[in-house]
């Protein structure tokens, strides 16, 4: 099934992810980066990740490292 990792010490938190993604699956973490932010995450308790790939290819600082469809 479809998921996405991502590479929370690459994250600038521009947060652009989270208005890209069609199904609403990445939300804000509680967990602070390296950079001292508070980073993303991939919530998909239903499974609906579909491998679009728009979170990846929005993201300005490649921090989404792999899209498995
Ligand atoms: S688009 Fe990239 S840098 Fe911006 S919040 Fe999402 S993962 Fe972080
Ligand atoms: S691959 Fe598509 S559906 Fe999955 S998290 Fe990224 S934008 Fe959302």
């Amino acid at each position: 099934m479809a998921h996405i990792k991502i590479d929370e010490n690459r994250c600038k938190t521009c947060y652009l992810c989270i208005e890209t993604c069609p199904k609403g699956l990445i939300k804000k973490s509680n967990r602070v980066n390296k950079l001292g932010e508070y980073t993303v995450e991939f919530v998909d308790e239903k499974k609906e990740c579909i491998g679009c790939a728009m979170c990846a290819m929005r993201c300005p600082d490649v921090a989404i490292v792999e899209v498995h469809k």
